[in-house]
């Protein structure tokens, strides 16, 4: 239930005087359907119009005058302007209309007309300074119809941004006086003004400096919409760790699988698993996500994970987002659980008629207790005796639909996503608040870290020639072509040029890989590199994100410096999976910009994933930092995730101290609190993984 206090922002903005059906639309299109979101809708810019006289304008200044119309002078031909020559005491400027409204100004504007103009100053040819269309022309005796402070919102055709400063001064005026629901004492500390305050404020900048980021009314409400967002977050993460799951306790089965590994777990895997089965044996729903870099060994923490419900005679699932992938699990899984006398079953879009039949029975049945597979999982008639754990591998390849489908088949079950996109902390709260998180950072020992070298495009020959040298002893090397327009199939063009290419010196033992194959035709290639019939793979971007070829120890990008921090090191992540020494090579077309120079350093410099999104955030320093807005990036309206990233973790923070002290929110400060929610409406937001 909305509180009333809240029914004259959640009006439509139709209902505000002025806004009819031609300016609705426009103004919803640049603002959003409701008053509320007119009052949330930030200035761009500001126009000083200092008051000048014509003898010292200044040229390119937005200035104003005061000045007597001497005369019209029509255009001598059609597609000429309108021009009218104004004065004053100390000079004469001419004012240059197009578009034919000629008449009409003289008659508004007659000779002798007195009259304050306002607009960008500009010089003709002949140095006459002159002003062409001028934003306000008015009669003399009306100064106050030309503001000396103009607020500029983002405006759009058939909407000026005067126009929709008048309707958000409209909402302004309409806007009641909320409950403060920010503690007091941290709103003192912060120096930070009553909602109220804050919004008229926002509204009315006296200076650039005022629209920055960082002054306390932008803080003030970012900090509002941040806070609201965490606590919608953590009330879903409560709702869906509320709900009852088996209980899968810590099982001899999965400690012995780990004592048969070939190798010992890391610490940070150890941890991870420890966090994991922590969960599936309190009897509350697992709603874990499991960050780690590429190569950072997830599979095997997900495999043990999957133990303790075979353990408990129930089923656990494990879907990857290509054939690939999932046949790289069943291998990676395949002898530890052998060493312990068990055997996954694998169900992928491959196996059809009888060999699918007979893996769906052992689904229905039961016999099969851990199961990988692709989106074959999640089909109609795929039905599991009891599914008590799904874990979803790179689950930023999955829409929410299918991640929904395949929660559908067990619907108790405990769920772990996992994800090779490490982000920064503040990033992760704002985008897996709902989850908890557990974290790889540290490699299996043993890896030698990928040597990254930068080299111009025109030293190509020289990156071949050593290339077939390194095929000719055995290597094998991935080539990703850049990503340079937006369309799939211009990168094709370019793909296949470097392909054809590189044909002429690596003949039959180089393929293709691309966005325009389909899965199937994708899976054939990366067999063919995966069993070292191909030497060279030479990829657009979409080679599988989590594909594992040891043997490939060279990469070698083109146009490096056109991919984010995070993509090219999600790339080199290909290479350097085993023992032998791997290479990547950064080909880039000079000249680079100073940030396309930090940022191959960055990486030249830095082999740790999350170091290196933290500093890819830096460097980009705004906007959508790493392209989350698919994985369920919030598209906050004033706070900004790296101004105001200290904001987020106090956020964060301050959300879950009010949910323990206050969990149904009904102090005074709680009830305050949900006119908060109710204002930002996170509930709007779509679920990352859906929970049920
Ligand atoms: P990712 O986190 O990218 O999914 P994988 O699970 O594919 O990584 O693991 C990469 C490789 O590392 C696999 O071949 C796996 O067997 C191996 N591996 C995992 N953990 C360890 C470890 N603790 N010590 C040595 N090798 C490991
Ligand atoms: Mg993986």
């Amino acid at each position: 239930m909305r509180p009333e206090i809240l029914f004259p922002l959640f009006r439509p903005i139709t209902a505000l005087k002025g806004v009819g059906a031609r300016v609705a639309p426009l103004l919803e299109k640049v603002a959003g359907p409701l008053v509320r979101d007119l009052i949330f809708l930030p200035p761009v810019g500001v126009v000083r119009r200092p008051r000048v006289a014509i003898g010292s304008v200044v040229d390119g200044e937005v200035q104003t005058l005061t000045a007597t119309v001497e005369s019209h002078q029509r255009p001598a031909r059609p597609g000429l302007p309108w021009k009218i020559r104004i004065f004053d005491d100390t000079g004469f400027l001419n004012l240059i209309f197009f578009k034919g409204i000629g008449p009409h100004l003289a008659e508004r504007h007659p000779a002798g007309a007195r009259r304050i103009i306002s607009g960008r100053i500009e010089h003709d040819r002949l140095g006459q300074p002159q002003i062409v269309h001028p934003d306000f022309m008015v009669s003399a005796d009306r100064p106050d119809d030309v503001p000396d402070v103009e607020t500029v919102y983002p405006a759009t055709a058939g909407l000026p941004s005067r126009a929709i400063r008048r309707h958000v001064l409209t909402a302004l005026a309409a806007s009641p006086d909320l409950p403060e629901w920010q503690d007091a004492a941290w709103l003192a500390r912060e120096g930070f003004p009553s909602w109220r305050e804050a919004t008229i404020t926002l509204h009315s900048p006296a200076t650039e400096s005022d629209l920055s980021s960082r002054t306390s009314v932008r803080r003030r409400l970012a900090y509002d919409e941040l806070l609201a967002h965490q606590l919608a977050l953590a009330l879903r993460k409560r709702a869906a760790t509320a709900r009852a799951a088996p209980k899968l306790p810590l099982s001899a089965l999965a400690d012995a699988a780990e004592a048969a590994l070939p190798f010992r777990l890391t610490t940070d895997q150890r941890l991870s698993l420890e966090e994991i089965r922590a969960d599936m044996a309190s009897g509350e729903r697992m709603n874990r996500l499991l960050q780690g870099d590429v190569g950072s060994g997830k599979t095997v923490v997900a495999m043990l994970a999957m133990l303790d419900a075979a353990a408990a005679g129930r089923q656990a699932a494990l879907m990857a987002p290509t054939e690939i992938l999932a046949r790289q699990h069943m291998e990676t899984i395949a002898e530890p659980l052998a060493a312990i006398g068990l055997q996954a079953e694998l169900l992928t879009g491959r196996h059809k008629g009888a060999s699918r039949e007979a893996r769906l029975s052992r689904l229905r049945s039961g016999d099969a207790a851990i199961v990988v597979g692709t989106h074959a999982l999640f089909q109609q008639d795929v039905t599991f005796k009891d599914l008590a754990l799904i874990v979803i591998d790179e689950q930023h390849r999955f829409g929410v639909s299918d991640r929904a489908r395949l929660t559908s088949k067990g619907p108790d079950a405990h769920l772990l996503a996992m994800s090779a996109t490490p982000i920064p902390r503040t990033l992760e709260l704002t985008v897996f608040g709902d989850l908890d998180v557990s974290r790889l950072r540290e490699k299996p020992p043993g890896r030698t870290p990928v040597a990254t070298r930068a080299a111009p495009m025109a030293r190509l020959n020289e990156v071949v020639d050593r290339l077939r040298a390194a095929v000719a002893r055995g290597a094998q090397a991935f080539w990703v072509c850049p990503m340079v327009a937006e369309s799939d199939l211009v990168d094709l063009a370019a793909a296949e040029a470097r392909h054809a290419h590189l044909q002429t010196v690596f003949g039959e033992r180089v393929g293709l890989v691309h966005g325009q194959l389909t899965n199937g035709e994708k899976d054939t290639v990366m067999t063919a590199f995966a069993e070292g019939r191909l030497s060279v793979l030479v990829a657009t971007t979409v080679i599988e994100v989590g594909v594992n070829v040891p043997n490939a120890t060279i990469m070698v990008i083109e146009q490096a410096e056109r991919f984010g921090l995070a993509q090219l090191h999600q790339l080199r992540g290909r290479v350097g999976r085993s023992t032998q020494a791997a290479s990547c090579v950064l080909l880039y077309d000079p000249p680079l910009s100073a940030i396309g120079a930090r940022r191959l350093d960055i990486l030249r410099e830095i082999d740790d994933g999350f170091l290196i999104a933290e500093r890819d955030l830096e460097l980009r320093g705004g906007g959508d930092p790493l392209g989350l807005a698919q994985s369920g990036f919030p598209n906050y309206r004033l706070a900004d995730p790296i101004a105001h990233s200290d904001l987020i973790l106090v956020a964060a923070d301050d959300a879950r101290l009010i949910l323990a002290r206050d969990p149904e929110l009904t102090t005074p400060r709680g009830l305050a609190l949900r006119v908060l929610s109710e204002l930002f409406d996170w509930r709007a937001l779509g679920t990352l993984v859906q929970v049920g």
